[in-house]
């Protein structure tokens, strides 16, 4: 007898839910059956399934104690796939290698992004960066599977569309970039997808922090371009059409200085990673290079600043108000949990939080709101990138069916 539409589903998303329960809490068939309210049958032949796929595997027995058979714990098995997630992070491509678990298995980066990158460039770095993960990743472990690649742009991006809206910040305007990227990328996967590069460091600092703090969560960019990122109640906010979250062009200062959007004043203009480098430092300054690796000029600042040179805690000082009265009003607004602070608010945390704090301590509307913890990203340059990956590991975990048997004998032939 043949399975009906409806039976076929049914079974593909409880496929999907036993897979993502065993990924998060690896446990037995038993207890997975009380905990997901399901028959002890159907657990243990959905488990078989995943077994077959090489998703999950049999633990090595333990005995519990108690008397009779031990059972099994269920694992998954991390390295039987695997997602490339790239963002463009000024001045750097970056990517990152995630398996099934979500776990990053290996970065790696590229310069130089900027404004006026040839798009070609774009392309061809991406596909370049995208490649060596995947062969570094394939000779780790043979049998993994490739399950997409996810792409981080900052500014306007469409994720349903596929294309680039507007990107001040690397010069894009209406491009296909998915379109584009199939083209290039053709022979690796057709599943690729694209989204804002905030959200994804959302997603990946959401992923971190957990039950800790991740279910309701601000994540700021920190880079030449100012973007955030939410997650509301565990799920990425994205807006109607993809474009929540631009706190960077929210206007903050009317007098300001000219924001690559055409405003004035806006977050970005007064506190992004080049607002804050023309603060600190003359143009000739060698921390203005933007030829110079981003990490050698920060780790300058951070010594001067050490050094209590006037000129760059000046800079930071007026940063650290602009940046607590943007947060005031966003906490105002959103309520977090946590906010994150990427880029390069990382290495001048401990410089400007107490401004920060202070700030917000004052402006925020409720005792309550100050709950809301403000912490810097550990991911360093590679929220995003790891946001991606994770964004787009999620093809097999939600649906565990496109991963071939491991019998067969082509294991890279999913489609998903
Ligand atoms: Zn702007």
């Amino acid at each position: 007898m043949s399975e009906s539409i409806d039976q076929i589903d049914m079974r593909q998303s409880n496929l999907a839910l036993v897979l993502s329960e065993i990924i998060r809490i690896p446990r037995s068939r038993a207890q997975l059956s009380s905990d997901i309210d399901m028959t002890k049958g159907a657990v243990g032949n959905l488990v078989n399934e995943l077994i077959d796929r090489g998703l999950v595997a049999l633990a090595t027995a333990t005995h519990s104690g108690s008397v009779g058979r031990p059972s099994r714990v269920v694992e998954a098995v991390p390295s039987r796939a695997h997602s490339i997630g790239i963002s463009f992070s000024p001045p750097y491509i970056v990517g990152a290698a995630v398996d099934l678990a979500g776990n990053v298995v290996r970065e790696e980066k590229e310069t130089l992004v900027q404004r006026f990158t040839p798009v070609e460039d774009l392309i061809a770095i991406t596909t370049a960066i995208t490649t060596r993960l995947h062969k570094a990743v394939r000779e780790r472990s043979p049998r993994s599977v490739l399950a997409g690649v996810a792409v981080g742009v900052p500014d306007l991006v469409d994720p349903s569309a596929g294309v680039v809206r507007r990107s001040p910040t690397v010069g894009l305007v209406d491009y296909p970039l998915v379109e584009e990227l199939r083209l290039a990328l053709g022979g690796l996967t057709q599943t690729i997808t694209i989204d804002n590069d905030a959200t994804f460091g959302a997603i990946a600092e959401a992923r971190r922090l957990g039950a800790d703090g991740g279910r309701n969560l601000l994540y700021l960019t920190g880079s030449s371009a100012m973007g955030g990122g939410i997650v509301s109640d565990g799920v990425p906010f994205r807006g109607s059409a993809g474009y929540a979250g631009e706190v960077g062009h929210m206007i903050i200062n009317p007098d300001g200085k000219l924001c690559v959007c055409g405003n004035l004043g806006c977050w970005e203009s007064e506190i992004g990673l080049n607002a804050f480098l023309a603060l600190a430092a003359d143009p000739e300054d060698p921390v203005r290079d933007g030829t110079i690796d981003g990490n050698e000029r920060i780790t300058a600042i951070v010594q001067r600043a050490d050094a209590g040179d006037p000129r760059t805690l000046q800079a930071i000082e007026q940063v650290a108000r602009f940046l607590g009265l943007g947060l005031s009003s966003l906490i105002n607004i959103f309520n977090p949990d946590t906010v994150i602070l990427g880029g390069y608010f990382i290495r001048l945390f401990p410089f400007l939080i107490d401004t920060v704090q202070q700030l917000v301590s004052r402006r925020v509307l409720s005792d309550d709101l100050l709950s809301c913890r403000i912490l810097h990203s550990d991911l360093e340059m590679y929220a995003a990138a790891i946001g991606a990956g994770i964004s787009a590991i999620d093809a097999v975990v939600s649906n565990p069916a496109a991963v071939p048997n491991v019998t067969e004998t082509n294991p890279v032939a999913a489609s998903f």
